[in-house]
């Protein structure tokens, strides 16, 4: 079979969930035995979101092949159990910089570079993954970052109109919009959706499927009117409504046949309705948990998105052990010593977050202290871990100044210290230790337990400073065992500390690598120690 293009984009106003309707396909067509990959085309000029604040992009997550990437490819990964790569998050600012590489390079010599038509070609060479020719896809899943209108994603779309005249009937195009209620009319409104598919269409573009937002059911009357006044088949007119849950959203796209009209689309036959037997053995667990489990969450940014694959990772490994995890956000730049324990009333578990520079790191201290003596679980991760190996030498080693050469580079106790390779490094995009690297576990700890017994696992990193060596023997003797190492480095990616019940650090993120299907197995463990 030829490989498909399913477009995905977005009209009437951001944040509508084209990631998850995106991964939401992509699971649906998996499920139904097609190999498919998805991938997300953003219209900023950054090379990639790896430099950008939290509070601008949310979370930055880390592909395998060590690329950062915006926060829907967790999702993607997280619906699908695909692992993505560099080639599934593009921007503008890598099109261009490709483009205007090969102008200096001489590749067009005599032309007059434009966007059109070599913007648009590097966007839709791109686009179908000419540069991974050999991956025999069925199914690839594009979804556009923005909203239709916005000044910096036409080249995008001119490049879609393009794509759907040169591939025919091998193209789809999905078109996710919002239909809001007007509280003081009683009314539902799709005047917005019929001006974005106006929009749209004046770009050239004619979409095949439209998904709707809204809050509120939507009946057939309404559904007509929208297929009407935008020539769009009725079945073709899916509805998405609020979920209390994101990965109840394949099942209801399937309820509704989203897949099976992409497949009309197409001209392929639809045959029977996939089972997705384990999906919906996970939601049943999910509906029957109801007994909770508090996580405290250290971190300084008070923002949902911030710590993304954090949050799925406790809610999926929750759902697994039969409970319902509530997470509570704990602004690190808030903590003191004297509110600590009232920060952290009624927590089973905390977990300290990952970050960058000296902003809350006392907090992440601070919370260390309580939580290690007061044997409270906790799961520290990337920074969170760095946070506990410094408050175990301030606390427990006695060095009152120790610290990471990243908050005081003249430390006279640098128990994080930069990685050698780090020195000397000035730029500051794509140069940190980025991606999956190889870590030996020391038989007979709680993680090699918790992986099941494996002793050669594989995580994800996104940092530039490390456990400083030097400092190893010390920790071993006083109680904090290096339990996980990079064989080929030397570096240590884990501390734990035995005699707690559980007290884990861990220099990778394991939370890019969790899955609905496949829950993280230090998730897993870190939740069962909580109850
Ligand atoms: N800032 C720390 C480092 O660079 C930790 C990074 C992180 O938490 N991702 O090593």
């Amino acid at each position: 079979m030829d490989t498909k293009y399913i477009f995905v984009t977005g009209g009437v106003v951001s944040s509508l969930g084209k990631g998850i309707i995106s991964a939401s396909i992509g699971r649906l067509l998996q499920a139904r035995g097609y190999k498919v990959t998805i991938q997300k085309f953003d219209p900023y000029i950054n090379i990639d979101p790896g430099t950008l604040n939290p509070y601008e992009h949310g979370e930055c997550y880390v592909t395998d092949d060590g690329f950062e990437t915006d926060l829907d490819l967790g999702h993607y990964e997280r619906f699908t159990g695909i692992h993505t790569t560099r080639n599934n998050s593009i921007t503008t600012g890598r099109i261009y910089k490709t483009v205007i590489d090969r102008e200096r390079h001489g590749d067009y010599l005599g032309k007059t570079i434009q966007v059109v038509p070599h913007i648009t070609d590097e966007i839709k060479r791109r686009m179908l993954r000419e540069d991974e020719k050999d991956e025999q896809l069925d199914f690839v899943i594009t979804e556009v970052g923005g909203t239709i209108g916005d000044i910096e994603s036409a080249p995008f779309m001119e490049a879609i109109r393009q794509l759907r005249w040169q591939l025919g009937r091998n193209a789809v195009c999905v078109h996710l919009t919002y239909v809001p209620y007007l509280k003081a009319a009683d009314e539902l409104k799709t005047k917005p959706t019929q001006h974005s598919v106006k929009e749209l269409q004046g770009m050239g573009i004619q979409p095949d499927i439209l998904v709707l937002r809204t809050e509120r059911h939507l009946d057939d009357h309404l559904r007509m009117k929208v297929a009407s006044f935008c020539n769009v088949d009725l079945e073709c007119v899916v509805q998405s409504e609020d979920m209390p849950s994101i990965y109840e959203v394949p099942v209801t796209m399937q309820r509704q046949g989203l897949d099976a009209a992409i497949l009309r689309k197409i001209g392929i036959p639809v045959g029977e309705t996939p089972e997705m037997k384990s999906w919906h053995e996970f939601l049943d667990k999910q509906h029957n948990a109801k007994r909770e489990v508090h996580i405290g969450l250290v971190g300084k940014y008070d923002l949902q998105d911030a710590y993304k694959s954090i949050r799925e990772s406790l809610n999926i490994a929750g759902i697994y052990n039969d409970v319902k995890a509530q997470i509570h956000f704990v602004n690190s730049e808030e903590v003191t010593s004297q509110n600590i324990a009232e920060k952290l009333e009624g927590m089973a578990g905390v977990v300290i977050c990952p970050g960058f520079g000296t902003r809350g790191i006392e907090g992440k201290i601070i919370a260390a202290e309580y939580t290690r003596t007061h044997d409270i679980p906790t799961f520290g991760i990337c920074l969170g871990m760095q946070m506990m190996v410094i408050e175990f030498a301030r606390n427990v080693l006695g060095y009152k100044d120790a610290n990471s050469s990243e908050m005081d580079e003249k430390t006279p106790h640098n128990v994080i210290d930069i990685m050698e390779e780090q020195k000397n490094i000035t730029q500051m995009g794509g140069t940190m230790r980025l991606g999956a690297y190889d870590c030996e576990l020391k038989e007979g700890s709680r993680v090699y337990e918790a992986y099941g017994k494996e002793k050669l696992i594989r995580e994800r990193h996104r940092h530039r400073y490390e456990f400083n060596n030097a400092y190893t023997d010390e920790y071993e003797s006083k109680g904090m065992k290096c339990v996980g190492v990079n064989p080929a480095a030397n570096l240590v990616e884990i501390v734990e500390i035995p005699e707690k019940r559980w007290y884990i650090g861990t220099q990778f993120h394991p939370e890019y690598s969790s899955s609905v299907l496949n829950p993280h197995p230090l998730f897993m463990s870190f939740i069962k120690a909580c109850l």
